[in-house]
């Protein structure tokens, strides 16, 4: 992948700060009290808000408080705790593998690496981004759909494959903005650049947006 020049590096600066002023203060709104916790509830944040899933995670942890717990629980009962967030069957099957993965590699922590962590089933380089970001304060770029939509839009990236968008932004943007990158696209994406009607009258990045299908009203 080509170094970004300068005058790219400076544009993506322009973006990002705008988008810190509109967001000054931004984390994940999953309730979590260590970085297991996080983990289990990015996963079962696929697909639902995070609202829904701090409603089960208080229940889920107290009936099944460590790894080994749920590593060790009946899907059945864990389904039924989790199932208002949808897809509950395969989510179940995910954070009950993932434990298990935990327990027989890790001794049950989580480990703070983004190779090792990727490595643990059901666990994306998106959930182990938001991981090592929100809960170890390692620097991560986790791309979802709309870190995807909203840097292809900008012109920040050209790609479609999230390990490409990854390393592109990681490119333009200096270690200490990653994580930054990430919850502020988000949040953009949910808020004005829509997937099917983005809002660019008004936008506050429509001067750096080389998005051709610029909604006009
Ligand atoms: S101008 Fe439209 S497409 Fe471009 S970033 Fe803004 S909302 Fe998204």
């Amino acid at each position: 992948m080509p170094t970004p020049t300068t005058e790219e590096r400076r544009n993506a600066r322009v973006i990002l700060n705008r988008l810190k002023k509109e967001y000054p203060e931004i984390s994940t709104a999953l309730d979590y009290v260590d970085p297991w916790n996080l983990l289990v509830a990015t996963v079962l944040s696929a697909q639902t808000t995070d609202a829904n899933v701090n409603k089960v995670t208080p229940v889920l942890f107290e009936r099944w408080p460590t790894p080994e717990d749920l590593a060790a629980a009946n899907p059945e009962e864990v389904e039924e705790v989790i199932f208002s967030t949808g897809y509950y069957r395969q989510k179940t099957k995910s954070i009950i593998s993932l434990a298990a993965d935990l327990v027989d590699r890790d001794d049950g922590v989580v480990p703070a690496d983004l190779d090792e962590l990727v490595k643990l089933r059901g666990v994306g380089r998106k959930t182990a981004s938001v991981v090592l970001a929100e809960a170890f304060g390692i620097p991560a770029i986790a791309v979802d759909t709309h870190v995807k939509r909203v840097s292809n839009r900008l012109g920040l990236v050209s790609a479609s494959d999230p390990v490409k968008i990854e390393s592109a932004l990681k490119a333009l943007y200096p270690e200490r903005d990653w994580e930054a990158v990430s919850m502020r696209f988000i949040q953009f994406g949910r808020d004005v650049c829509d997937a099917r009607k983005p809002r660019c009258v008004g936008c506050l990045l429509a001067d750096r947006c080389s998005y051709p299908d610029k909604t006009r009203e």
